[in-house]
């Protein structure tokens, strides 16, 4: 047995032994330290208890299985033991995290594809598969999958449903859990609920909805039915350059209330570029009539906004490149262990962060002049706007230089004024989401909790958190699912 499995509750873990194949229950400490974190980098999360979190988990299972991971959920309930769901180990907010005594269940050795139907456009999928190879299934049948985020080629279903992700062409296809048809979940007692693969019902509330973004806290989801599209006729590229942000929002609100969709629509400024400009891709795709349609009144409504057209070229090199940053994340940082992926720290030195932020529409503009006002006096750097899919989903990504500390000051007051500074590089980071609470919006559009927003959590909810609570605790009456994600 492995160094550190020994801590494990013997009567656990025989029982795991007596439940599983053998090959299925993970007790290296490569394999273990492996899943000890996800992409949250712990210089984005000073508010969580660092001693809690990151921490080696006693064993790790990964089941190919409904019944093993029902099996292990139920074990897990009789002692007691947390159980964290292990996807891809993309998520950006340390919903994946485990604290050390918890079984970590990877759901990436459940990946297969149940079957395709071009007539139903429904593709049963097990959670573990990752989105790209889903993809490549459905293509085989004429079909494609509508969430298509940065992450695609490291994410997997079960993941990304429970993010509510958001990818490339959410604005014609919708969210991750605008795709879910049905779910097959293992509760957090160890029953599996099944629901029914037809995409509209009136025979009571929708259960789905309770598991899509709830970060493995309310169950595991095992298998999920999700729409899946018809490979389109035609795609055309194009790209405006805006003589300022305010217009291409404009452009981008008048677009979205007339009901265009282009399936990518991306409005971003990088104030810091030289040559700085505001550039909108858009990407159109569907039946021939649609696209040209689509194509021509878009361009009418740019134009009108000031816009001038920068021609297919710059969108369609976008499209090509879109999965880069998920590639390289593949290549470059899951090879390594979580603990050794932040070493660098922030890609461009200093600190910095990325808030994906809900807006009402009327307040996005109002929100930027404010959120500008808050970065100049705290002295962070604004180095993108974005909006991503829709003019209410708007993006931030702030930096600010770390503080030099005077190597004759030694190291404790040093090392505490660069605490100093970390600390309140992050206090600016929480007044920009709390700006967004506090205009009717939300923290977060796509990434989750977890960790890195749960001190934020009750101020999101509000007195809708006592729901959400009792909620968790009628389905988990022992808190062992993912506990101390979510925010609940
Ligand atoms: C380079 C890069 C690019 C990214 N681009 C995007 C993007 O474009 N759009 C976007 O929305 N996000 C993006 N992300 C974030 C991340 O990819 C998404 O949050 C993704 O949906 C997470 O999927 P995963 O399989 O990696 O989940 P994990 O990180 O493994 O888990 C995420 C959460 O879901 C839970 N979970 C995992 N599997 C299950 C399951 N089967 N049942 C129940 N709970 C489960 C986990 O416990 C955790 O709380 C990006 C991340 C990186 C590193």
């Amino acid at each position: 047995m492995a160094q550190g499995a020994i801590a494990m509750n013997p009567a656990l873990l025989s029982a795991l032994r007596q439940a599983l194949p053998t090959e299925v229950i993970l007790l290296e400490e490569r394999d273990r330290e492996m899943r000890s974190g996800d992409a949250l980098s712990p210089a984005r999360a000073i508010h969580v208890d660092q001693e809690a979190w990151w921490q080696t988990p006693e064993v790790v299972v990964l089941p190919t299985a409904t019944e093993q991971v029902a099996a292990v959920v139920k074990l897990a309930c009789q002692h007691r033991t947390p159980v964290v769901p292990f996807g891809g180990g993309t998520g950006v907010m340390g919903g994946a995290v485990p604290p050390r005594e918890a079984i970590v269940i990877d759901l990436k050795g459940m990946n297969r594809v149940r079957s395709i139907s071009a007539e139903d456009r429904v593709a049963w999928a097990e959670a573990g598969v990752i989105l790209s190879d889903l993809d490549a299934a459905v293509q085989q049948h004429g079909l494609m999958v509508g969430h298509d985020p940065w992450s695609t080629p490291i994410a997997t279903v079960g993941g990304a449903i429970s993010t509510d992700g958001v990818g490339y062409r959410a604005a014609r296809y919708g969210s991750m859990g605008d795709q879910v048809v049905a779910l097959e979940v293992v509760l957090p007692t160890g029953e599996v609920l099944r629901t029914r693969a037809v995409p509209k019902r009136a025979s009571g509330p929708s259960l789905e909805r309770l598991f899509i973004g709830a970060e493995g806290a309310l169950g595991i989801i095992t298998a999920a039915a999700l729409r899946v599209f018809r490979l389109p006729e035609e795609r055309r590229f194009a790209a405006f350059a805006f003589p300022s942000f305010e217009a291409g929002f404009q452009a981008v609100s008048e677009m979205f209330s007339l009901g265009l969709r282009p399936a990518i629509t991306d409005l971003t400024e990088h104030p810091d570029d030289e040559g700085d400009k505001v550039v909108m891709v858009l990407t159109y795709e569907g039946y021939r009539e649609e696209v040209a349609a689509q194509g021509q009144r878009a361009a009418t409504i740019a134009l009108g906004h000031g816009g001038a057209d920068l021609g297919p070229a710059e969108a369609e090199a976008y499209w090509r490149e879109r999965h880069r940053p998920g590639e390289r994340f593949k290549q470059e940082q899951m090879p390594l262990l979580p603990r050794e992926r932040w070493r660098g720290g922030w890609p461009r030195g200093g600190h910095g962060d990325y808030l994906d932020l809900a807006l009402p529409a009327s307040c996005v503009l109002d929100y930027r002049r404010q959120a500008q006002a808050i970065c100049a006096e705290a002295g962070v750097s604004i180095h993108e706007y974005a909006l991503w899919t829709a003019p209410e989903l708007y993006s931030m990504i702030i930096t600010r230089a770390a503080v030099e500390s005077n190597p004759r000051e030694g190291g404790p007051s040093g090392a505490s004024l660069k605490e100093k500074d970390r600390a309140s590089f992050r206090e600016v980071s929480d007044r920009l989401l709390r700006l967004a609470q506090d205009m009717g919006g939300s923290m977060e559009y796509c990434h989750g909790i977890g960790l890195r927003l749960a001190h934020l959590a009750e101020r999101e909810w509000g007195p809708n958190l006592e729901a959400v609570r009792r909620i968790k605790r009628a389905l988990d009456p022992y808190d062992i699912m993912n506990p101390g994600k979510l925010g609940v």
